[in-house]
């Protein structure tokens, strides 16, 4: 257990754990694997590990919760976000969660291997939640070791960056620190066990409950708890709700309104950036709205709707990129589900999920309406958003590349064939062929419709760019960071954070990672597929 503790003066921020102090914890603190009844979290230490080395760390997220450069640079740190020392005022714990996998009620599961450490106030008077991830057993651990391996974890650390930069809710990365300790993986799921390196997150975010944590009560019929998480919840994470409704009922009401419409926003910023989660189980929700566990998650190359990352999710493919909308909204149901106890009806209820579908059509039209460079959207402005996304699909052509190429068309088309003017965005000659001449078409009746809007060029391609990031975080190039990283090269992993911090420029410089998926990547494992194991 940890006996070391590292002299605040040289980090300097303050704790105010609300989520130990104001909700029921496990009278148990033997840490032993169980059912943990009537509690919202259990207190459990990280185990220590070997020999934590900092790999890579996010400045700006070290800014946000107080820790200076000196600190940081320090071994006191790596000790501390590998598990081997807390800061004073820090209580660590594990919360308990449910959740429906894969469409199904899966009982208890819990942070089997996320420990939270405290809830620090910084200086502005912002609350954020520190939690390793890959800490160590806790009784939510199940049958698993409570370790997460380093690809996994610079997976996580660089996409949490990523998708913060490019403007989507997410929960943030402050640190990826090796442990020194194997851990043993199955990565293929194929009966060929081996050693792999073992590395903790440091995950960042002012709150980490989830659907799961609400759905868990309700599923033992503990109506005490699942109201003082409810009430906690909102006072903590939606003070302003606090302050605006009076009565009870309303109150949760517009809470579970906003909930929904949090997600809606949330799964249109992914579709925007072709994000897709990979494992949209409603323990992977955030009540907040954040993009949460990053798994097998992965980023459209070409244009596919159908399209998972999950290896997992292969024969059903519940989690495609084009189902992510629907899934969302089933998640929203279960959660009404798991909340109906604290309603004398349901009309509150299904107000929320009608909330989530008038705000996701509107701004996912919007959204989309942008990618495309019109500022208003008619009944031709649609029309052509659907023609082109058919022809994305059938002509094979990478999502990102397309609509960077879009924003640099200018005011005059040249004659004859348009397609050089899209670069190195499609994947298949013979499916572009096949599609040359709808495309030509398409692209002259996009760029009429797109002149009346009365933008200039230059207007039109800053704000296209704008919303079309020229960097995404390919699972080809995260490969790339974690094959350096496994060979004790961490500079990828630095070289990347650097590019994703200004995803909406192009940099020259950078290009290899910009580019389309290489053929090499299409069947090489973490480049196209994924499995859980992590
Ligand atoms: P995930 O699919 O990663 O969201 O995890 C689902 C559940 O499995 C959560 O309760 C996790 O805490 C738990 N889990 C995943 N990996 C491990 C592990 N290595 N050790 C303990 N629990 C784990
Ligand atoms: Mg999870």
């Amino acid at each position: 257990m940890n006996t070391n503790s590292v002299d605040n003066e040289t980090s300097n921020v303050t704790f105010d754990n609300r989520f130990v102090s104001e909700l029921p914890g496990d009278p148990d603190s033997s840490g032993r694997r169980r059912q943990v009844l009537g509690a919202a979290w259990s207190a459990v230490m990280p185990t220590p590990v070997a020999a934590p080395q900092l790999l890579a760390h996010a400045a700006d997220v070290a800014e946000l919760v107080g820790f200076g450069p000196e600190f940081v640079q320090s071994p006191a740190f790596a000790e501390l976000f590998g598990g081997n020392a807390l800061l004073p005022g820090m209580q660590p714990y594990a919360a308990c969660y449910g959740g429906h996998q894969f469409g199904n009620w899966a009982g208890q599961l819990g942070d089997g291997r996320a420990i939270t450490l405290g809830e620090v106030v910084n200086a502005r008077g912002e609350r954020w939640e520190l939690q390793l991830k890959g800490a160590g057993p806790t009784p939510y651990s199940r049958t698993a070791d409570g370790r997460a391996v380093l690809r996994s974890s610079i997976r996580e650390f660089l996409c949490s960056e990523a998708m913060h930069h490019l403007g989507v809710p997410t929960t943030r990365a402050l640190s990826v620190v090796a442990t020194g300790d194997m851990v043993v993986r199955d990565m293929f799921y194929n009966g060929n066990a081996a050693p792999e390196h073992g590395a903790i997150v440091c995950r960042v975010a002012p709150s980490f409950i989830r659907f799961g944590n609400f759905e868990i009560f309700t599923a033992r019929e503990d109506v005490a708890t699942l109201t003082r998480l409810v009430d906690f919840t909102i006072a903590r994470d939606f003070p302003h709700l606090v302050a605006q409704y009076t009565n009870d009922t309303e109150r949760r009401g517009a809470w579970y309104a906003e909930v929904c419409e949090r997600t809606a926003r949330m799964i249109v910023q992914w579709m925007r950036v072709g994000f897709v989660h990979g494992v949209m189980n409603t323990d992977n929700m955030s009540i907040v709205g954040l993009t949460i566990d990053y798994g097998p998650y992965g980023w459209l190359d070409n244009f596919d709707p159908h399209w998972t990352p999950n290896t997992t999710d292969a024969q059903g493919r519940r989690y495609r990129f084009g189902q992510q909308p629907a899934v969302a909204q089933w998640n929203l149901a279960r959660l009404a589900d798991a909340l109906t106890p604290l309603f004398a009806d349901e009309a509150p209820l299904q107000a929320g999920l009608d909330r989530f579908s008038a705000v996701y059509i509107a701004e996912y039209e919007a959204m989309n309406a942008a990618k495309f460079g019109f500022v208003r959207r008619g009944d031709d402005e649609m029309l052509v958003i659907r023609e082109c996304f058919a022809l994305l699909f059938d002509a094979e052509v990478d999502y990102t590349r397309f609509f960077r190429a879009l924003g640099d068309i200018g005011d005059t088309l040249p004659d004859g064939d348009l397609l050089p003017l899209l670069g190195d965005v499609f994947y298949n000659d013979d499916k572009r062929d096949a599609k040359a001449e709808a495309f030509n078409a398409w692209l002259r009746r996009w760029h009429a419709l797109v002149l009346q809007h009365g933008r200039t060029f230059a207007e039109r391609r800053a704000a296209m760019h704008a919303v079309n990031p020229w960097f995404v975080l390919r699972n080809y190039v995260a490969q790339q960071a974690i094959d350096a990283a496994t060979a004790g090269d961490y500079s990828v992993v630095r070289t990347l954070l650097t590019v994703l911090r200004d995803p909406y420029t192009e940099q020259p410089a950078f290009a290899e990672f910009a580019g389309r998926r290489p053929e090499w990547a299409r069947h090489k494992a973490g480049c196209s597929m994924l499995s859980c194991s992590s």
